[in-house]
């Protein structure tokens, strides 16, 4: 992309050559001297879509217009609202409908698949996870090896960097992945990381753990809606997410969870159960004993929480119209513009800028850090109309949505971190 422009008339004609300009449209921006804020966290909150508002008051006005009754009666009947997300959601993971199923959060999600994929036996009790993975999930590892009386620290296997290097090597994670062969048990990471914006070979990873015999699962907070994932030819055992981050879905909206196929049959996996992981068919004859749905459903316990479901709904009907392929090309090239943006600033700022996120593992988010500049920078971004993230000890990260980011985000962001570097 070596012919990209940093000008404002070469960004805005790149804006009006992209086939999904007309998406930016349909998303609320927070405001900034009356403009729209130059958004780069829709890798933490993904922003509002205008039609959220709709989907919810659908569902309020059922539940004004039919009280309980709205579990048949709703125009979308809440005793099967799940099943309306289950076909798009497993577009976007790469997984079959039968293997997918929305409910509760992101850890809860990743708890409940550990209680049956995670089996440890005296001789086989290792997690295998990335060096520094989002707190909640290293406090999910720690607290599942505790629950089974091993100790983290002999049972967590954390791969780090390189000396001097910001992103793990996938080698190193199959060396690791050898080395603990016999003692291992699960290997969980995180596909995407929140804090580099690696993306991990996931099918490499996976193909390693089985050979070692362990269970593979992956943490996808950060790459459903963001990168192509293939859960299923993968072989993934299984899978969560949440969807308030690339999936716009809302603040602690319903989260996604993943269960291969190979597993679906297997009756005897040991597992948490409740009423609405019951055979759907006979679910209200209110039997005692739990005959478990052959889908991942099985893994549901409460009632789905419709308000979140709707709002969801009205996010993946986006993602279902643009369809995965335009996402990532689009992606691709505005990430490109952003870095090529970066490196141009660079050039005028004695290279204080280090993008520490690989070029050719990639998705949304460029992770920078600016050597010599701390939390100060950050604050002056968000004073100067630009929403990025901070992380410490010192990365701003940066995640260009192609759904609504325009290429004119990334020249205004240029001029502004000029302005105060
Ligand atoms: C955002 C994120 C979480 C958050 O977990 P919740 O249960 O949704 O609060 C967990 N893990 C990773 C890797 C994340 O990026």
């Amino acid at each position: 992309m070596t012919s990209f422009k940093n000008e404002l008339s070469f960004a805005q004609s790149l804006d009006a050559n992209d086939p999904l300009k007309k998406y930016r449209q349909k998303f609320l921006f927070p405001q900034h001297n009356n403009r729209d804020v130059v958004y780069f966290t829709g890798n933490s909150l993904g922003l509002q879509p205008i039609t959220t508002k709709d989907y919810l008051q659908q569902e309020l006005n059922d539940w004004h217009a039919f009280g309980v009754e709205g579990h048949f009666l709703a125009k979308n009947p809440w005793l099967s609202y799940h099943e309306l997300l289950t076909d798009k959601m497993a577009k976007i993971v790469g997984a079959l409908p039968e293997e997918t199923v929305m409910m509760n959060q992101l850890t809860v999600n990743l708890h409940l698949l550990m209680v049956s994929f995670y089996r440890p036996t005296k001789s086989r009790y290792k997690i295998l996870c990335e060096a520094k993975a989002f707190p909640s999930d290293q406090y999910a590892l720690q607290s599942q090896v505790k629950f089974h009386g091993f100790d983290p620290a002999e049972a967590l296997v954390e791969v780090w960097p390189r000396e001097g290097e910001f992103h793990i090597r996938e080698e190193d994670i199959e060396a690791a992945i050898e080395k603990n062969k016999n003692e291992l048990a699960l290997v969980m990471i995180g596909g995407v990381n929140y804090f580099t914006g690696q993306v991990f070979d996931m099918k490499r990873i996976t193909q390693a753990g089985h050979a070692a015999g362990a269970i593979v699962g992956f943490d996808l907070a950060h790459a459903a809606g963001n990168v192509r994932l293939a859960l299923h030819d993968w072989e993934v055992d299984f899978a969560a997410w949440c969807s308030y981050k690339y999936l716009n879905s809302g603040p602690g909206s319903v989260a996604g969870a993943f269960v291969h196929q190979k597993h679906l049959n297997n009756t005897n996996l040991p597992m948490f159960a409740g009423w609405w992981g019951h055979d759907k068919s006979s679910r209200f004859l209110m039997d005692s004993t739990f005959v478990p749905m052959k889908t991942a459903e099985r893994w549901q316990m409460s009632n789905a929480p419709i308000l979140s479901m709707a709002a969801c709904k009205a996010s993946l009907d986006i993602f279902d119209e643009v369809g995965l392929d335009a996402l990532i090309q689009k992606r691709e090239q505005l990430v490109a513009y952003l870095e090529f943006i970066v490196q141009e600033v660079n050039k005028e700022k004695n290279n204080c800028l280090q993008i520490i996120t690989p070029q050719n593992n990639r998705g949304s988010q460029l992770s920078i850090v600016a050597n010599g500049y701390g939390k100060k920078l950050y604050n002056q971004l968000i004073e100067n109309g630009v929403i990025p993230d901070w992380r410490e000890p010192n990365v701003i990260r940066c995640a260009a949505i192609p759904l609504y980011n325009s290429f004119e985000d990334m020249y205004r962001f240029g001029e502004i971190l000029k302005s105060l570097l």
